[in-house]
């Protein structure tokens, strides 16, 4: 038995799906992942875990792994090695340079990677091509949180910790499904709630498990959220229930900003949310008899035309109600993927360095280019949507793009597929051979978390490490090791030997991670930024001042955008979001057994009305056209939606299912987040059942 034992190695890891963070440690014996167990010191989950942490790691081993480089010939792809591939890339990304300048490329990166691999990545775009067109996906989802957080607060992270939000006196969740997006978190909510007398409040347009467990849920119209949260604030403050000390000494602009509200009224917003007044007294009273109230959400909010401006509306809430800086209080924008937060923290975003400090910004830049020995790009640079309207406009004549399926997960698919088309170059470096990868002209396989070292930061802005527990499979590198020699042939001398490398040239470029290092993060050891150079971190944020010069938060006034639907023949409302199983586009966990013998296809979720009204029942199979594509789905009624609301998860494993068919370009007017969650279809009735 000893001998059995000693072979079986222990490696501390990191969850690679959502933005929780759990840790945990792999048990392996050579390439076999035995089990995953979790520690009571692991700083996030101590000893919980959900499916996909648990069960969702098969597609490491799996026989679809990418080992080795692609090069396209025509419509096939051909084995190739990686002297050939990178050795092309050279030539055809610097010939593209070379011939329509350096703003003719665009870079795509991942929240999959690490915290070095996405900071080498915008190296090797800013130092090395010249370009600042680098974003990553968090444009999809949270880009409208952090943009309303960084107006009003100066920061765009989690105020606090996921503890902070346990001890909170009440939580009020808004367009978010923790139990099924953030299980882990979702389960410390459901424990304050259940044995410490924890207050919830769901705002919502579907009825998810957290909605049903709510002491109050509330159903405002689809794309009104702006609306009933003004209403709210402005109750409040009519009520003078504000926290008038809180205002007068941390807060500035509340003159212009109370006055802002003035149309916000209980009327109004009943009007246009289908809200009753009753109702939202009842959450206002809530709020004003909690001493710590915390407001978390999600995907629901941000991805509507007017999300910036309803994140920053949740914010201005919390700040006349004095509820930021202390434990249990503050703004919880969800982070989806478990390393989001990472990607642009690290600097993989058109117009911020890593540690968000302005690419225009001069000093700044300088710092820069005194360590790198380049002069850097000044304008901010594309994001993903203005890189795909830009491929079709003929700007952008090559992407490179790595550990996102951007085919499946950007909005208006047939849009973005039609651009991937026009592209001279693509060049596509992925785990697996994506639907994004059959673009492509060049293919780099790449290795996942388990094969390589690094660091990730989760939604509380906690950057945790993970180990290396195999070699990479086959002729897979880690990505840092592929752009490294990449820049190497654009003449770069690049010399990192370890991932722990980057992260001391970050921390020293940026002041937000001064104090990190891969000695600060060994074993169960974890930060949260901002870390000073002694290594202080900081677990809850504005506990003496907000992060502006003079320290003190600023009001924004906001107003409603309404909603762009299309038009009245696409009578019903198609909501999308995630299932607990799977993640995204599935990628990994419809290739780990355990999770898709569960749940193998996603449905479409009918309400009781429609199913009565249009004659259908579980199984029936149904078509779904937007002006911009059709998909065919199987129906499953439910009491989860009401009236003409449809859910659809985004976890499709072909076009036929994916709601990004259905989709359309129309996106949030400041950070071009999609607006996924406006849209209208007709739904035809194919088979009954
Ligand atoms: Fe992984 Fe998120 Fe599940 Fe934790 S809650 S195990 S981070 S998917």
């Amino acid at each position: 038995a000893s001998m059995r034992k000693s072979k079986i190695k222990r490696t501390k890891t990191v969850c690679t799906y959502c933005g929780v963070g759990c840790s945990f440690e792999v048990w392996t014996k050579d390439r076999e992942i035995l089990k995953i167990q979790p520690m009571e010191e692991a700083p996030v989950n101590g000893i919980s875990t959900c499916v996909k942490g648990k069960w969702g790691w098969d597609f490491v081993n799996s026989e679809e792994r990418l080992t080795k480089p692609l090069i396209r010939q025509g419509e096939e792809f051909v084995e190739a090695t990686w002297e050939e591939a990178l050795d092309l890339i050279a030539l055809r990304l610097g010939g593209i340079k070379e011939e329509h300048g350096p703003g003719s490329i665009g870079y795509i990166a991942s929240s999959k990677c690490s915290n070095e691999e996405n900071f080498l990545f915008q190296k090797f775009a800013r130092s090395i091509m010249g370009s600042n067109h680098v974003d990553n996906c968090s444009r999809y989802c949270q880009s409208p949180a952090t943009a309303g957080l960084l107006r009003t607060v100066g920061l765009g992270g989690d105020s606090g910790t996921i503890k902070d939000i346990a001890s909170a006196e009440l939580v009020i969740v808004v367009g978010a499904n923790p139990a099924e997006s953030h299980p882990v978190l979702a389960t410390r909510v459901k424990r304050a709630h259940k044995l410490h007398g924890q207050k919830l409040v769901v705002a919502d347009i579907r009825e998810h498990e957290l909605a049903q467990r709510a002491d109050v849920f509330i159903h405002p119209k689809p794309s009104s959220d702006l609306i009933w949260i003004n209403a709210l604030t402005k109750y409040i403050l009519d009520q003078e229930w504000e926290d008038r000390q809180f205002i007068e000494s941390r807060v500035n602009c509340y003159d212009e900003f109370a006055k802002s509200l003035e149309k916000f009224t209980l009327e109004y917003a009943e009007e246009k949310t289908d809200l009753t007044k009753a109702e939202l007294i009842k959450v206002a009273t809530m709020i004003h008899e909690s001493k710590s109230t915390c407001i978390l959400w999600a995907m629901g909010v941000t991805q509507h035309t007017g999300a910036t401006d309803t994140s920053t509306a949740i914010s201005n809430l919390l700040l006349i109600t004095g509820n930021y800086g202390r434990t249990g209080t503050g703004a919880y924008p969800l982070r989806g993927h478990n390393n989001v937060q990472g990607a642009c923290d690290f600097g993989t975003m058109p117009s911020w360095f890593p540690g968000y400090e302005p690419v225009q910004d001069p000093k700044v830049r300088e710092r820069y280019e005194k360590a790198w020995g380049v002069s850097l790009p000044e304008e901010p640079g594309f994001n993903n949507h203005q890189m795909v309207e830009g491929i079709h406009d003929g700007k952008l004549k090559a992407l490179y793009l790595f550990g996102e399926e951007m085919a499946i997960v950007d909005s208006n698919m047939n849009h973005v597929h039609s651009a991937f088309e026009k592209l001279d170059f693509f060049v596509v470096q992925d785990i697996f051979f994506s639907r994004t990868a059959q673009f492509a002209d060049v293919v780099l396989p790449a290795a996942p978390s388990l094969e390589k070292d690094g660091t990730f930061v989760n939604t509380e802005r906690r950057i945790q490490r993970f180990h290396k527990v195999f070699e990479p499979l086959g002729d897979s590198k880690p990505d840092w090791e592929i752009f490294q020699e990449l820049a190497n042939r654009f003449g770069a001398n690049w010399n990192y030997k370890h991932p722990s490398e980057i992260m001391d040239e970050a921390a020293s470029l940026a002041p937000l991670f001064a104090g990190v290092s891969y000695e600060r993060l060994e074993g169960w050891n974890s930060l949260v930024w901002p870390v000073s150079a002694d290594g202080k971190d900081s677990p809850l944020l504005y506990t003496d001042k907000f992060a502006f010069a003079d320290g003190k938060a600023k009001l924004v006034p906001v107003d409603w955008t309404p909603p762009v639907f299309a038009g009245e023949e696409y009578d019903l409302h198609l909501n999308n979001g995630r299932l607990l199983e799977h993640f995204h586009e599935g990628n990994m966990t419809y290739k780990s057994e355990g999770l898709t013998h569960k749940v193998p296809n996603p449905w479409l979720e009918v309400s009781l009305q429609l199913a009565k009204e249009r004659n259908l029942e579980d199984g029936a199979l149904v078509g779904l056209t937007s002006p911009y594509g059709h998909v065919e789905v199987r129906v499953l009624v439910t009491d989860r939606v009401q009236g003409n609301e449809l859910y659809l998860p985004m976890n499709s494993r072909d076009d036929n299912e994916a709601v990004n068919m259905l989709t359309s370009s129309y996106h949030d007017l400041i950070t071009h987040t999609p607006s996924y969650k406006e849209m209208g279809v007709k739904m035809e009735v194919i088979e009954s059942e």
